[in-house]
């Protein structure tokens, strides 16, 4: 596997993203792919989930409430004499090799102490490391003021949960249900690093998944996954030390591992990184130990990928009980609670599942999965997915006279695809620079074309070719790239 180095040498050098991350080009084609498959997987196939779009600057009180306000920081510190700042967890990490999630000040300050830990640039003595709150603060109005002060949320979840009471009157779901949505979120990292992987401006696709509060162990959907094999990694078998292992659901049920919600919940978001052509060996589910589970939740579960530089989480699926809602209910002082029928009573919906992913670490993981440097070729092979790949198909003429009668072919699937028409170089230069933008077909016209009106089709992955009709393209391409459609089977 390649370096994340590496990795972001060839974004660039791709167009897929630009020295700043600034998203360009095939990164911003690829983001958008990413979250219509998402969208489309977790809401229009769903009867049980909808979706909304909340608002970025949001009301300080829904911080208050959710905790960020009091709680929501890194711990910091910075060199007395250079100034360069630190975050604590990450420089216990790199110097000491010692895990530094949630430790707190105290232990911190003490850790770095005891092992005379000094500035890496000029090697003077630290401050005390101190909170710092990661919320981006803004003013609404005029007046800059403390009164007026608002934030760019951090997270898209509570968003989900201000507008829990709309969603459910317009929508007219039922308990067991979700609430999904795409956004923007941002967080004032101290030292963003690793190539996208912790940024300050991201984009999440996020669910907030409800269930009746006397009904936790009870998942309609868990037959439907009950044989689904996944790495799992349990809190306990952290502690002895010992491999993950991949097993079913039902054996990481039976015995108490696995709630049947987070059985069901982690199978889903596993599965559709695997159909959409993810290795499952690079795939595993985590328990968080009790001292990294967040403020708000019971029971946390993260999907990893295994990265170059490690495993580390995709998505955080917590059970965040009724903690929110309450926190809500309390701050807001409306009534959140929904009317149960069957017992006729008020009750607070907990929320079992928060399948919550990044788009930015989402596209990283695609793109490492389909990285590949083929010896044969000589060139960088990059396998995205037909359904994720920035574009679905380039048309080449195979010299520069028949371009009038190519470009009728192009014209005629662009509607309908992002294409990409090439008409300079030698075709085999051609075919590789398609393969490094990870474009599943090429589609070349050739001089037959002119007589027999067909076109040569050349699938990435394996080079072979096939010879079409070109009034079928468009349907043949659209079975290919969405409908699973086998290239041997033209
Ligand atoms: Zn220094």
């Amino acid at each position: 596997m390649i370096s994340i180095e590496e990795m972001a040498s060839f974004c660039r050098r791709k167009g897929f993203v630009y020295p700043n991350s600034e998203i360009y080009g095939g990164m911003a084609e690829m983001k958008n792919n990413i979250k219509q498959n998402w969208w489309k997987f977790h809401v229009n196939n769903r009867e049980d989930i909808v979706g909304i779009d909340g608002s970025i600057i949001t009301h300080p009180k829904i911080w208050e409430a959710s905790g960020h306000v009091a709680g929501f920081a890194d711990i910091m510190l910075e060199c007395k004499k250079c100034n360069e700042r630190y975050r604590a967890d990450q420089l216990i990490e790199d110097v000491l090799k010692i895990k530094a999630d949630g430790l707190s000040v105290e232990d911190v300050n003490k850790i770095l102490k005891q092992n005379k830990v000094k500035c890496l640039k000029c090697s003077n003595s630290l401050t005390d490391a101190n909170e710092f709150n990661l919320m981006f603060e803004t003013y609404v109005g005029p007046k800059r003021n403390k009164d007026n002060i608002t934030f760019l949320r951090p997270e898209t979840a509570q968003l989900m949960f201000t507008n829990f009471k709309y969603v459910v009157e317009n929508s007219r779901l039922k308990l067991p249900f979700g609430i999904a949505q795409t956004g923007k979120a941002f967080r004032n990292e101290i030292s963003p690093r690793h190539f996208l992987f912790r940024c300050r401006e991201f984009e999440q696709m996020e669910i907030e998944y409800f269930i009746h509060p006397d009904k936790i162990m009870d998942c309609p959907h868990i037959h439907e996954v009950l044989n689904y094999e996944i790495l799992v990694y349990s809190a306990e078998m952290q502690k002895k030390d010992n491999k993950p292992v991949k097993m079913s659901m039902k054996k990481a049920m039976s015995g108490g591992m696995l709630k049947p919600w987070h059985a069901y919940w982690l199978s889903v978001e596993h599965k559709w990184f695997v159909d959409l052509g993810v290795n499952e060996e690079n795939l595993r589910v985590r328990q968080h130990l009790s001292d990294e589970k967040s403020h708000y939740a019971l029971d946390t579960w993260d999907l990893e990928y295994k990265f170059p530089f490690g495993w580390k989480e995709l998505q955080g699926i917590a059970n965040r009980t009724d903690f929110d809602l309450k926190q809500h209910i309390k701050h807001s002082k409306k009534d959140l609670t929904l009317y149960d029928e069957e017992s006729k009573k008020k009750i607070i919906p907990h929320v079992v599942a928060e399948p919550s992913l990044g788009v930015d670490r989402t596209f990283l993981v695609f793109m490492f999965n389909a990285y590949d440097y083929d010896k044969d070729r000589k060139n960088i092979v990059l396998k995205l997915h037909p359904k994720l790949a920035p574009i679905k198909a380039a048309v080449l003429p195979l010299v520069n006279k028949l371009n009038k009668e190519a470009k009728k072919v192009y014209d005629g699937l662009k509607s309908e695809f992002n294409c990409f028409y090439d008409s300079s170089g030698s075709i085999g230069r051609r075919y590789a620079r398609m393969d490094e933008s990870g474009t599943p077909y090429c589609i070349t016209f050739d001089f037959d074309s002119l007589k027999d009106k067909k076109v040569t089709i050349r699938n990435r992955d394996d080079t072979k070719q096939a010879r079409i009709p070109i009034k079928n393209l468009k349907n043949i391409l659209n079975n290919l790239i969405n409908y699973g459609g086998k290239f041997s089977e033209l």
